[in-house]
């Protein structure tokens, strides 16, 4: 504890004005955070002086790691300009464009400031554009903390109902009972219950909203059957179909839509790495579906605005990241995760573990089971287990690796297969640990 010492004494000021002492809850670790004072590419500096690699990338939103030398001189640039002004800025509209130049459902976009607002705006578009009130979402899927959206996160399995279905349970206390009866809980990746499901609401709802690597139901991706059955479903009920694509547009070129060559979404929500590390969040879509949001219409179905919506600071730093993943820079990143996953995978096996990875792209997740999960149900963790994962994630932190906190990974281009390899020696050190414990 000597070591963190300046973190130790931060955050005895910090209960004091901070609900234990954060601001973020994911942030929490036992007994303190650390501080962080400085990040360089796949650098982080903590207070203390304690340098770590950086795998978790401020939850899977920083492409390209810290201060990227283009990104800080763009946006320097900016900022000696204003940060933020009620008029438009050329900076919108030169980001816009790129957007929609990779992905051909994305003809329109709308700009604001966090993944959560982003899917409350594809919720309320789709309530808008359908005069419906419900909509339908995996079990267990996180998309951030608007009510609809988030019924059924980490719901306990006394709560979850018959598997055929799923029972709405909230997440947070007092949240309205109407609210609850709004949400369809569906169960990812199974074609036939969920289509049952559906139809015993179809009149009713709005938009299915699916994200396709959904991180708290298994980080496995959605299957095509899955996304086309969706897809036909809606199309025949006249209903949306909503994608996610908050933390998964860094999968594909257009996003992990681009593994779906059969389904375009009707919209899609966007945020974390499109910022270019700061405050985003964007709806895009077909346009005759974000017509709803034009205020130049008479008639004007969705109403939408946000004080620091398409800001150029945002729009600025976004667009350079964007551009520089490119192409090429979106399949190396992703050739950087097989590589990571296939290592760990023999670090599971060299260490005879009881533990398996999952993910696609420039994602992992380690699991302390034997069998993969494939949906909520089966990706849930005892307490045990979640004790064996806080053990891996700190054994981890100890040895100078940053990792999202459920035992998950988020590359960066400024990742080489250097920094996996450390990290993948230390996992198994790790996994040696955790077996000579029990
Ligand atoms: N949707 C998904 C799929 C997410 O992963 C997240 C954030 N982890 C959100 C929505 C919410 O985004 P934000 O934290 O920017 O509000």
């Amino acid at each position: 504890e000597e070591t963190h010492s300046k973190s130790r004494s931060l955050y005895a000021e910090a209960i004091k004005v901070l609900p234990g002492g954060v601001s973020r809850n994911m942030i929490c670790r036992k007994p303190h955070p650390d501080y962080a004072t400085a990040g360089t590419g796949c650098h982080v500096t903590d207070i203390d002086g304690t340098v770590r690699i950086d795998f978790a990338n401020n939850t899977a939103s920083l492409i390209h790691g810290h201060a990227h030398p283009a990104i800080v001189s763009a946006v320097t640039e900016q900022l000696q300009r204003g940060t933020a002004f009620s008029m438009a800025t050329e900076s919108e509209l030169r980001f816009a464009q790129h957007l929609c130049s990779r992905n051909q459902s994305f003809e329109k976009i709308r700009f604001m400031n966090s993944g959560t607002e982003a899917v409350m705006a594809m919720i309320k578009a789709a309530r808008a554009i359908t005069g419906r009130p419900k909509i339908a979402k995996s079990e267990g899927a996180y998309h951030g903390t608007y009510d609809y959206a988030e019924v059924s996160q980490k719901s306990k399995p006394e709560n979850w109902g018959l598997a055929d279905s799923p029972a709405s349970v909230p997440l947070a206390r007092g949240t309205p009972q109407r609210a609850l009866e709004d949400v369809v809980i569906v169960p990812f990746n199974n074609v036939d219950q969920t289509i049952d499901l559906l139809n015993q609401h179809k009149d009713e709802l709005a938009c299915v909203m699916i994200d396709p690597l959904p991180h708290r139901a298994g980080l496995v991706p959605a299957t095509p059957e899955f996304m086309e059955a969706i897809r036909a479903w809606t199309t025949e009920n006249g209903a949306l179909f909503a994608l996610d694509e908050v933390i998964s547009f860094r999968m594909g070129y257009g996003g992990a839509c681009d593994w779906y060559p059969n389904v375009q979404p009707d919209l899609t929500s966007l945020g974390k790495i499109i910022g270019g590390g700061f405050p985003v969040g964007a709806l895009a879509g077909k346009d005759e579906f974000m017509a709803c949001l034009d205020p130049t219409k008479d008639r004007l179905p969705f109403p939408f605005s946000g004080t620091f919506s398409a800001n150029p600071i945002t729009m600025t730093g976004g667009l350079v990241a964007m551009e520089r993943f490119d192409r090429a820079a979106v399949e190396q990143l992703n050739l950087l995760g097989n590589y990571a996953r296939k290592e760990i995978e023999a670090a599971i096996h060299s260490t005879g573990t009881e533990a398996c990875v999952t993910g696609a792209g420039s994602m992992f997740r380690v699991y302390l089971k034997s069998k993969t999960p494939t949906e909520y149900r089966s990706a849930w963790q005892d307490a045990d287990e979640v004790q064996k994962i806080n053990f891996l994630v700190d054994h981890l932190y100890h040895h100078g690796f940053m990792m999202i906190g459920t035992c998950s990974a988020a590359l960066s281009t400024v990742l080489g297969k250097d920094e996996v390899d450390q990290l993948v020696e230390s996992l198994a050190a790790g996994f040696q640990k955790l077996k000579s414990q029990t």
